[in-house]
C-alpha cells in the first residue's frame, strides 16, 4: 500500500495499488483484470483537481508512462497524443510540428486527459475549454474494451466522455484540433474595479484572452489579456523575473502567511496588493506565455455563470466578504469561456464566465467558500469538477439538461460501478 496526496495536499489516501501501464494493451489487460471487489479504479493526472476525483483505496491507475504524440495530421491540423502527456511537455512536442493548442489554462501541470476530463478552460470570450478542442478520443472501458468516438462516430458517447472524469473509463488517446504555432503579446495593467465591470463586454471583445484578478479588500483588478502577435519573442529579463518571482509567488507567500496568523492584515495587504500589480507586456510562444508558475498552495472553489451575472456576483461578494469581515487575502480571478455541446461541461449551452476563489492551503476555507457558494448558486452556477463544491445528484441533474442521458450511459457502461469512489457516488446519487 503507498499513499497519494493532491496538489493542495487536501485530498489524501492509500490505493491498495498504483498501476502504470505503458501501452494500451497493458492497459485493456488491467482493465480485464481488476474486479469491483477489489475497490474503484480511479485514474490520476497530475493531481492538481483540489476534489477528491481521483482519491481510492483499490487501483489507482497512473498513465505517466502512457505519453507522447501519436500521429498527426498537415492536412487538418490535427494531431493524436497519448492521454497521459503534460501540457507542459505537450507543448514543445507540437512547436516541433508546427501546432499549438487554441488555448490553455494558467499552468501546464495537468495531464491532458486530467484537463480535458474536468472541462479545464482559459479565458477568451469566443474560445471554448480545452475539452472542445478535442476531436476524437479512445476510451478503455470497464471490461477493458477499446472504444474510439468522435462527431461522427458514437456522437453520445463522444460528447459524454469529453468531460466524465474518469467514470465512463480510462481514455487512453485522445485527437487535438490544433493551429499553427503563434506567439502571443501578454500585456497586464491595472483598472478601477468599477470601471471593469461597466466595461466588461467591450475589454472582454477587445482581446482574444482577457481575464482580471482582483483582491476582494481592494477597489482595483489587474488585467491581463493575451493577443496573437508576428512580433519577435522577447527576451526575458529582470522584470518579468521580478513579476513572477517576487510579485505573484513571493509576496503572495510571505502575505497569506502574514495573512494566517494577523488576519485583520488581509484588508489593508489586499487592498495594497491590488494596486502592485505588474504592469508589463512580453511576447512569446503560446505554450510559453499561457502558463504561470504558482508556487504557492491554495484550495480553489469555481463556478461558471451566466456572462451577463457576472457584475452581480462579483457586487455581492465584494458584500458578504466586507459585511461579515472575512479574512481573505489571496485574489479573486475572472475568465470568459464560450459556450459548447459537452453534456457534463460547465459551459453547456452557455457563454459563460467563471468566477474562482482561493484560499491558502494552511488556512481554513468553509464560511469564505460556503458563503460564496452560495451566491454563486443564487445565479444558476455550475461547479468546475476538478474544484471545491458541495453539489450532489440532485443539485446537478437541475443544472445540466443532459444529467440523465449522462447517468444512464454511465451506467450502462459501468453497471458494476468500477470507477466510482465515494465521491462519485454523491454526485451521481449511485448505489451500484
Ligand atoms: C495551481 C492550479 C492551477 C489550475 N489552473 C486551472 C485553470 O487555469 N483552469 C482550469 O479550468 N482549471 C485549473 N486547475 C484545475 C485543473 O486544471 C483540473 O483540476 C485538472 O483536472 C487537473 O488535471 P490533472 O492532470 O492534475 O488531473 P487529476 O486532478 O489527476 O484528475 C482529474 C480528473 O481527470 C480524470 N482523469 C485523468 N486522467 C484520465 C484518463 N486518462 N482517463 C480518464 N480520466 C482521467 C481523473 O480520474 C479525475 O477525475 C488548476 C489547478 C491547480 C492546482
Amino acid at each position: 500500500m503507498t499513499s497519494w496526496r493532491n496538489w493542495s495536499g487536501r485530498v489524501r489516501c492509500r490505493p491498495a495499488r498504483i498501476a502504470t501501464p505503458a501501452s494500451e494493451a497493458g492497459l485493456e489487460s488491467l482493465l480485464r483484470d481488476v474486479g469491483p471487489e477489489s475497490g474503484p479504479v480511479r485514474v490520476a493526472g497530475s493531481g492538481h483537481s483540489f476534489t477528491p476525483l481521483v482519491a481510492t483505496d483499490g487501483t489507482m491507475v497512473s498513465l505517466r508512462d502512457l505519453s507522447g504524440i501519436v500521429d498527426h495530421d498537415d492536412a487538418t491540423g490535427e494531431a493524436t497524443v497519448y492521454a497521459g502527456t503534460t501540457i507542459h511537455d505537450l507543448g514543445p512536442m507540437l512547436a516541433d510540428l508546427g501546432l499549438a493548442l487554441e488555448n490553455q489554462g494558467d499552468i501546464d501541470a495537468q495531464a491532458i486527459a486530467g484537463a480535458v476530463g474536468t472541462g479545464t478552460h482559459g479565458t477568451g470570450a469566443d474560445l471554448g475549454s480545452v475539452s472542445t478542442q478535442v476531436s476524437g478520443l479512445r476510451l478503455i472501458g470497464a471490461a477493458g474494451e477499446s472504444i474510439d468516438c468522435s462527431a461522427a462516430e458514437r456522437p453520445d458517447l463522444f460528447n459524454a466522455a469529453r468531460v466524465s472524469f474518469g467514470s465512463l473509463g480510462v481514455l487512453s488517446r485522445l485527437r487535438l484540433k490544433l493551429r499553427p504555432s503563434y506567439r502571443l503579446r501578454e500585456k497586464r495593467w491595472n483598472l478601477l474595479f468599477d470601471e471593469a465591470l461597466e466595461r466588461l463586454d467591450e475589454l472582454a471583445a477587445a482581446s482574444r484572452h482577457f481575464e482580471f484578478f482582483w483582491f476582494v479588500y481592494g477597489d482595483v483588478v489587474q488585467v491581463k489579456t493575451l493577443e496573437p502577435t508576428g512580433d519577435d519573442t522577447t527576451p526575458e529579463g529582470f522584470s518579468d523575473w521580478l513579476n513572477e518571482m517576487v510579485l505573484e509567488n513571493g509576496a503572495l507567500w510571505l502575505f497569506s502567511n502574514l495573512c494566517r496568523f494577523i488576519p485583520w492584515l488581509c484588508e489593508p495587504l489586499g487592498r495594497l496588493s491590488g494596486k502592485l500589480g505588474p504592469v508589463s507586456t512580453r511576447v512569446g510562444q503560446s505554450h510559453r506565455i499561457f502558463p504561470s508558475r504558482r508556487l504557492v498552495r491554495f484550495n480553489e472553489m469555481e463556478y461558471a455563470v451566466p456572462r451577463a451575472a457576472l457584475p452581480d456576483a462579483l457586487r455581492e461578494i465584494a458584500a458578504f466578504v466586507r459585511s461579515k469581515r472575512i479574512a481573505v487575502y489571496f485574489p479573486i480571478e475572472c475568465r470568459m469561456v464560450a459556450a459548447d455541446d459537452i453534456w457534463l461541461s460547465p459551459f453547456y449551452q452557455r457563454d459563460s464566465a467563471t468566477i474562482a476563489v482561493h484560499r491558502y492551503a494552511p488556512t481554513d476555507y468553509q464560511i469564505y467558500f460556503d458563503g460564496v457558494e452560495a451566491i454563486f448558486r443564487n445565479h444558476a452556477g455550475r461547479p468546475h469538477w476538478g474544484k471545491l463544491h458541495t453539489l450532489k445528484a440532485g443539485d446537478l441533474a437541475a443544472l445540466y439538461p443532459q444529467w440523465q442521458a449522462f447517468c444512464d450511459l454511465r451506467k450502462e457502461m459501468d453497471p458494476s460501478g468500477l470507477f466510482l469512489n465515494p465521491h462519485l457516488r454523491d454526485l451521481f446519487g449511485a448505489q451500484s
